[in-house]
């Protein structure tokens, strides 16, 4: 009964408003739901009136985005995803987060990077602004420089909507219609899906790639980061990564062109110290 449903229609408005009334009332007087709500439940609840135009992907707000990703986010912890809690390491990778931010082209939406305890070399993002490094990622790069590219890579897949555009296809090529009604959780479920399991569109790739490497320059590292760590790719030995994130070698291609055309040096910049990269990791080495 509580399973939160969002209609289109504005009609359907009000009646989903006086629906989080009861419930507002009911936890206020100490009543007991009808049905035990999850986690999951709670984020549809949470969004109320905000649910309803999540459908509306074309004029999803940068808010319902985020909320999203909130719930996206606290179904996979629940899930079994594993934050890891090193201080040190955290901050660092929010601290090239930081600098990579002011030039992507949407510097004021709010990031959370995360470490996830997996030691497969990946890397991924969620909407809303939920960037996840993985702690095999961490140790499988050479340098920060590599590093701060793949974050920016995946910052570029959220400033660029790509998880939303999917969605859009998808509700689009299951024929629904507008004013179908679609649970909230089949949204969460196919961000998932689109998150870890669907291959990435070969454009949103090179949209991301070329997104991170002005990020990356912008913010001041050598270009080379990226292209050493599509090497990586290319040699194949990263298959949690390809996974998502496939024809490594074109893309390398693509980016050396950029790169070219630009007329930058690819070795010019920060973040090329392997030596203290390692340093700045040591941490890792004792988990
Ligand atoms: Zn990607």
């Amino acid at each position: 009964m509580l399973n939160p449903f969002f209609w289109i229609k504005r009609a359907s408005h009000r009646r989903w408003f006086y629906l989080l009334i009861l419930v507002v009332v009911a936890l206020a007087l100490g009543v007991g739901l009808p049905h035990t709500s999850s986690a999951f439940d709670l984020c549809g609840l949470l969004d109320g009136d905000a649910g309803i135009e999540i459908i509306q992907l074309i004029t999803i707000s940068d808010q319902q985005e985020v909320e999203l990703g909130k719930c996206l986010n606290q179904q996979e912890v629940a899930q079994g995803l594993e934050i890891y809690s090193g201080r040190k390491i955290t901050e660092y990778v929010q601290d090239i987060g930081k600098r990579l931010i002011p030039y992507s082209d949407r510097p004021n939406f709010p990031y959370t990077f995360q470490v996830v305890r997996n030691n497969d070399i990946n890397a991924f993002a969620l909407v809303g602004g939920f960037v996840y490094v993985h702690t095999g990622l961490l140790k499988g790069v050479e340098n920060e420089a590599e590093l701060a590219a793949v974050i920016a890579h995946e910052i570029a897949h959220i400033t660029s909507k790509h998880s939303i555009e999917k969605l859009r296809q998808i509700i689009k090529d299951k024929n629904l219609e507008v004013n179908s009604e679609v649970e909230y959780g089949t949204i969460i479920n196919l961000l998932e899906d689109i998150a870890f399991s669907l291959p990435r569109g070969r454009q949103q790739e090179y949209e991301a790639d070329r997104k991170g490497l002005e990020m990356l320059h912008g913010a001041g590292y050598a270009p080379s980061g990226m292209t050493g760590f599509l090497e990586k790719l290319t040699k194949g030995n990263t298959p949690a990564m390809l996974r998502t994130h496939p024809e490594p070698a074109k893309r390398l291609d693509t980016l050396n062109e950029i790169i070219n055309k630009k007329g930058w040096d690819p070795n010019d910049g920060d973040g090329l110290d392997s030596d203290a990269y390692k340093q700045r990791i040591q941490s890792l080495a004792i988990e």
